[in-house]
């Protein structure tokens, strides 16, 4: 048996309940085959071996009381799994489906993505069952608190730097950051995705999604197209999502759908933002309210309709993992679909990326196409620790320079290994090269 398939079944055998770590872990190790089997080095340094386990795994208990007095518990969750090439870094997810599993496969590909930025940073993630949807101000306040009054003993801003996920925005970072604060009785760059007052980086908020379509921008580039005229797709309708909607329409692309877990907007004439972010960042409501206010936009629940199903240029699923399957893959090549890049983490199935990529479009992994959220939160970092703020403008090109290095990393590493226009390789294979690379010079620890 070769070197990464006994990886792969020894971890199918010590974490067979959890199908989306063991998805990520198969998707890397398939690509690192072409680097690891032809050097005993990584063999006999056991690296693949410490590479899929987490450094440190921590689980406890939140409990709060809500609004009607009535006690509440919730399991929280912090993986620090790889600080070879700097702190642990790593958002916190806050819903209802999170468990040990997705954190793992979060904070794995946390590893790949954060070395792709070209930043010192090392891979963590987190998070806690605690569903943020319908709880009042004052809940949420109070699970933040508590999540914090345990989280604190385990993270510095030289150690573990958290940062948002879904369900953790401007205003729970907030909350766990007051309370850090609190008990610590020090002001620190402990957390990013801070207030603009309180050591926030201009930017931070729609670094994701702008990075997500620079890095796409770069590739039309290359090939010597732009965004001008593109009919887009977007799932989700939260962070990632509206300012990839953003972006792309101010480079002159036609967004035509948003989507949340409820269902999906299709609007042929172009997405009103304006519209969306009134919904969803004033009022968090729901999208079908859209179609209440534009009457020419077509609103289907979920279970009828998908972001995938209309013709289009480029596809960007925003929302979460696993949302585009294999027949979304075929729908969107059948109706001319030319990119599918990833904003939200790991949503295209497995074989849904293999079938869009035998099908020879690109397809950009969300390790190296949303990378630009948490580059911008090592710029906050790095903005922290100077004590100083950047302007906007310094920080969204900084930015864009990072997306346009990671595409030029991605393609020429994938080219170098013989694997020209395979950006899942090219992606996997230089994340790992540089963590590995530590790891060896570190040591057996
Ligand atoms: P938000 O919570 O702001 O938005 C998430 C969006 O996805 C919402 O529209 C939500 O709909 C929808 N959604 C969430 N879960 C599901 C589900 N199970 N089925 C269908 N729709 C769902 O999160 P973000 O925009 O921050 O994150 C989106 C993705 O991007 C995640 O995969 C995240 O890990 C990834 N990401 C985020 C970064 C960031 O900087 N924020 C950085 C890098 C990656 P609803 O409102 O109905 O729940």
């Amino acid at each position: 048996m070769s070197y990464v398939d006994k990886i792969i079944a020894d971890v199918e055998k010590k974490n067979a309940e959890q199908p989306e770590f063991l998805q990520a872990i198969k998707e890397v190790l398939e690509s690192l085959r072409v680097v690891v089997e032809g050097d005993s080095a990584y063999e006999k340094a056991a690296l693949l071996e410490r590479l899929v386990e987490p450094e440190r795994t921590i689980l406890f208990r939140v409990p709060w009381v809500d609004d009607s007095g009535k006690v509440q518990v919730n399991r929280g969750y912090r993986v620090q799994y790889n600080s070879a090439i700097g702190p642990y870094k790593g958002g916190l997810r806050f819903h209802p489906s999170v468990n040990l599993g997705i954190i793992k496969f979060l904070g794995f590909e946390q590893i790949f993505k954060n070395s792709l930025t070209g930043l010192p940073m090392g891979g963590g993630k987190g998070g806690s069952d605690f569903d943020p949807k319908g709880k009042s101000e004052g809940e949420v306040m109070r699970f933040c608190q508590a999540f914090m009054t345990e989280l604190f003993r385990h993270i510095t801003e030289h150690t573990d730097v958290p940062a948002g996920d879904i369900g953790v925005g401007g205003r729970e970072i907030g909350y766990l950051f007051g309370q850090y604060k609190k008990l610590k009785n020090e002001f620190v760059g402990v957390l990013t995705g801070k207030g603009l007052t309180w050591g926030g980086s201009l930017a931070r908020t729609e670094a994701t999604g702008y990075g997500l379509v620079y890095l796409v921008e770069e590739y039309l580039k290359v090939i010597g197209d732009s965004f001008k005229g593109k009919k887009v797709a977007v799932s989700g309708s939260g962070n990632v999502a509206i300012f990839a909607v953003q972006k792309a329409q101010a480079l002159g692309a036609t967004v035509v759908t948003m989507t949340d877990s409820s269902g999906v907007i299709y609007h042929e004439s172009g997405i009103d933002l304006d519209t969306i972010k009134e919904i969803k960042l004033v009022k968090r409501g729901r999208l079908i309210e859209y179609a209440n206010i534009h009457k020419d936009a077509v609103y289907k629940e979920a279970s009828e309709g998908k972001a995938w199903d209309f013709p289009v240029d480029i596809a960007l699923p925003c929302a979460t993992q696993n949302e585009l399957n294999i027949e979304d893959a075929k729908t969107l090549i059948k109706n001319g679909c030319k990119i599918v890049s990833e904003g939200a983490n790991m949503p295209t199935t497995l074989d849904a990326s293999l079938y869009l990529q035998e099908s020879g479009i690109p397809f950009f992994p969300g390790k190296a196409a949303n990378a630009g959220g948490v580059a911008t939160s090592g710029l906050e970092m790095s903005q922290n620790s100077e004590r100083l703020s950047w302007t906007f403008e310094e920080v969204d090109a900084k930015l864009n320079g990072i997306m346009v290095n990671i595409f030029h990393n991605i393609d020429d590493t994938a080219k170098e290994y013989g694997k020209a226009g395979d950006y899942i390789a090219g992606a996997n294979i230089a994340g790992f090269n540089k963590v590995a690379q530590a790891m060896l010079d570190q040591g057996i620890i």
